[in-house]
């Protein structure tokens, strides 16, 4: 039995009908860029968030992109972030041309250390950009705190965090904007690429749909601020529409995988990431530590299990980011917790036998170390 980290193909079979009927419908409705399907899912992600407006575009890192450039951030700028994230988070900063400036992350959680945020903002901050990484939010009191007594926007990446609550809340609304990536591996995942940016700002929302249709209001041929070319096509977004009615669901699904690993797992000596109080997880991924990693990936590898590691090489330490200057030593956690972290299977429809498959090839391989 080979299992792999994540699949779609099973939920693919259960939901293959309805995923067919939203291809149709787009097909049939001779609008396949901009329609009317395309406004219905922004309706409905709008909706389920409380928000006033969401803008479809075409993946989550140009959503960052678009958030960043709606509040006003260009060249020269910085925004601070953290460096334990997928590399998109600042790959989108720098592709506007502002520069990352990077805080650690707490060693419980992995989540960004809102402690060390106000020490880095200087008079070039213009953005705060934190990452509710794993599926878990981070503390946005505190942040929310010293973003409003230095007048800076918050600008939340949820790629990670659809329908993850923070003390009732949902992801994606407490900042003045928020980011999701709807690529397949998410939580809220479509058939190909897509992203999405919500706001409940007017102005904030008419930009980002300026921005992502070449800098033109959808009906005029004028362009008064050059945009981006990046729409969210009609069938990615009908059947994004569809597979939201079932988001909790699979958040669910999720969530009884982790509670079946960490009550399989717990008298072992895998470091569990804590959750804090007032979070609700959504289980992106299910991240655990071991000093042990390389050697527990290398044997269940052995029994045809894949693990990933999200992520392995800490943003800072990256060639392609030498030239912030960040030496290796200058996130200690960050980088201690590269070393150590890897992920466990995680997807919604992961059969039952091949969860208990993971379980005792792990519990196996954790004894024979
Ligand atoms: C996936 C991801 C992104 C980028 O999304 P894409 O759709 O792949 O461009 C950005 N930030 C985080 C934290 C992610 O996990």
């Amino acid at each position: 039995m080979t299992i792999r980290v994540w699949s779609y193909l099973e939920e693919y079979e259960k939901e293959r009908d309805d995923i067919h009927e939203a291809v149709e419908t787009v097909f049939r409705s001779g609008q396949l860029i901009l329609g009317e399907n395309l406004r219905g899912f922004e309706k409905a992600f709008a909706d389920y968030h409380g928000e006033e407006h969401a803008v479809g575009c075409d993946n989550g890192t140009n959503a960052i992109v678009l958030g960043l450039r709606a509040l006003g951030v260009g060249p020269g700028d910085e925004v601070i972030t953290v460096s334990n994230t997928a590399a998109p988070t600042v790959i989108a900063i720098d592709q506007i041309g502002a520069t990352p400036v990077f805080v650690d992350v707490h060693e419980e959680n992995f989540l960004m250390d809102v402690s060390q945020v106000e020490p880095v903002i200087t008079e070039r901050t213009k953005c705060i950009l934190p990452v509710h990484l794993y599926g878990q939010c981070i503390d946005m009191a505190p942040l929310q705190a010293i973003a409003d007594k230095h007048g800076l926007p918050i600008l939340e990446d949820c790629a990670q965090s659809h329908g993850a609550r923070h003390h009732g809340r949902l992801a994606g609304t407490f900042g003045k904007a928020a980011a999701f990536s709807f690529y397949p591996t998410k939580v809220l995942g479509a058939y190909g690429d897509g992203g999405a940016t919500i706001t409940n700002d007017d102005e904030t929302a008419a930009r980002l749909r300026r921005a992502r249709y070449y800098g033109m209001e959808d009906v005029y041929y004028v362009v008064e601020t050059p945009g981006h070319n990046s729409r969210l096509d009609d069938v990615q977004a009908e059947i994004l529409r569809r597979k939201l009615g079932r988001l909790d669901s699979y958040v669910e699904g999720r969530r009884a995988i982790a509670r079946r690993y960490e009550a399989a797992l717990a008298d072992t000596d895998l470091i569990f990431p804590r959750v804090e109080d007032g979070n609700e997880h959504v289980y992106y991924v299910y991240v655990v530590r071991h000093p042990e990693r390389d050697r527990i990936i290398e044997g269940l590898k052995e029994k045809g299990i894949s693990l990933n590691i999200s992520y392995p090489w800490p943003v800072h330490t990256m060639t392609g980011f030498a030239k912030l200057g960040y030496e290796v030593g200058s996130l200690p956690v960050t980088e201690a917790l590269a070393k150590q972290i890897f992920s466990l299977p995680m997807y919604p429809s992961l059969p039952q036998d091949r969860q208990d498959c993971v379980i005792e090839s792990l519990r196996e391989v954790l004894k024979n170390l």
